[in-house]
């Protein structure tokens, strides 16, 4: 067991994580990123990206979320296999312990431990995400121009989702557990009235069903909750939108979260209510949850906390004067 001290601690390695490594690093503040479970997070579990700005043609996530890595190793970053068990931010100097009981500390710390996915558990769900299952959109809507798509869920997120599947496709479904949705008034007045758009009430997902020739998905089949009649729908993307779990369980009654589990900071900052503590990516952010807002929040928790490094130093300086 042993211990690894550093100007500024970050937990997470996506491209919030590693963002403000790449920040900390060129800044001089010799960052250590503790990876976690999922190296590189979520991109990594993807295929295509098509909007992360710089690449005129479409790039693998795996291969950014490298290409970000050795960027941020570069330029001085010590990366960690460790995943963080618990923390404590009472100060001044943060500390997280690793699972093998590796202590980290801090005297700055960067929370990016992002956002899950939450999946319907469904058999072919997991077998066919990225050959038509998707849980994200934005990300992947434009694959499906001009083809068939459903959407499974009833909040939010999930008319958003549809209504922005409509951009790319004539023939959207939304598919809901219940007979009437979660969603606010005025999205469910906007999804109604989308010519687009039909909702199937009343059905939960069994299973997802792959093409045999092309292992893509072919279609889904539903059973009714009332009757508990099956069907089935053909579709050439589905998408699950029941909603996301913010990685945040390790700061349970040491920062304050929102009412879906996100962290709390101070509007348009990365800062949390402890000073020196910054949060960025889709740990802190419900509404956008896109890579490039992840690494441009982590962009600005490194810049926040060079700052109160700095702000720290000329306090602590002016104490010593005095002092003396
Ligand atoms: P994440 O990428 O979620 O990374 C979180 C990191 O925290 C991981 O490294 C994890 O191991 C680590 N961590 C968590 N807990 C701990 C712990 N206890 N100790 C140590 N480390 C920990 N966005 C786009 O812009 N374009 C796309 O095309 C796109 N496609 C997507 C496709 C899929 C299938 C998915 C799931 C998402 C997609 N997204 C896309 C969204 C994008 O991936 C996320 O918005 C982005 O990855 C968020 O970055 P992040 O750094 O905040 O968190
Ligand atoms: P949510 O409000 O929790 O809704 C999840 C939906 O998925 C519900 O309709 C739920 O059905 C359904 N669901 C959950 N588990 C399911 C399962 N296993 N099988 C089938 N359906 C399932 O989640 P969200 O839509 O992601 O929103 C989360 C939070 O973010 C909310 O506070 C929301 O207001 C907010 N948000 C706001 C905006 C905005 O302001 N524009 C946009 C997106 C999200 P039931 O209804 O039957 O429970």
């Amino acid at each position: 067991m042993a211990t690894h001290t550093t100007r500024m601690l970050i937990i997470g390695s996506g491209p919030a994580g590693l963002s403000a490594a790449i920040y900390g690093a060129r800044a001089g503040l010799q960052p250590i990123v503790v990876q976690g479970l999922q190296p590189g997070g979520q991109l990594t579990i993807t295929t295509d990206v098509e909007n992360y700005p710089g690449f005129r043609d479409v790039i693998q996530g795996p291969w950014l979320m490298q290409e970000m890595e050795a960027q941020a190793v570069h330029v001085g970053t010590r990366m960690m296999w460790d995943t963080i068990v618990s923390v404590e931010l009472e100060g001044p100097k943060f500390r997280a312990i690793g699972d093998g009981g590796d202590v980290y500390e801090g005297d700055t710390l960067v929370i990016a431990t992002g956002a899950q996915a939450k999946w319907l558990g469904v058999p072919g769900e997991m077998e066919l995400s990225g050959k038509g299952v998707s849980a994200c959109a934005t990300c992947d809507g434009f694959f499906y121009r001009g083809k068939k798509v459903v959407v499974i869920g009833g909040g939010n997120t999930a008319v958003e989702e549809a209504l922005y599947l409509t951009n790319h496709s004539q023939d959207v479904t939304l598919i809901h557990r219940r007979d009437s949705l979660r969603a606010e008034k005025i999205l469910q007045d906007r999804l109604f009235a989308h010519p687009n758009v039909t909702v199937v009430w009343n059905k939960r997902v069994e299973r997802f069903v792959a093409d045999a020739e092309s292992g893509e998905l072919r279609a889904v089949v539903l059973i009714d909750t009332e009757s508990g009649e099956e069907s089935e729908i053909t579709t050439d993307g589905a998408f699950v939108a029941i909603g996301h779990a913010p990685a945040t369980s390790l700061f349970e009654g040491k920062l304050d979260t929102d009412e879906s589990g996100y962290l709390i900071v101070e509007p348009g900052t990365p800062k949390t209510k402890v000073p020196g503590v910054f949060a960025c990516g889709d740990v802190m952010d419900h509404t956008y949850r896109q890579a490039v807002t992840a690494a441009g929040t982590g962009c600005m928790a490194a810049l926040d906390a060079e700052r109160y490094l700095a702000a720290r130093g000329f306090a602590e300086a002016a104490e010593a004067v005095v002092a003396e």
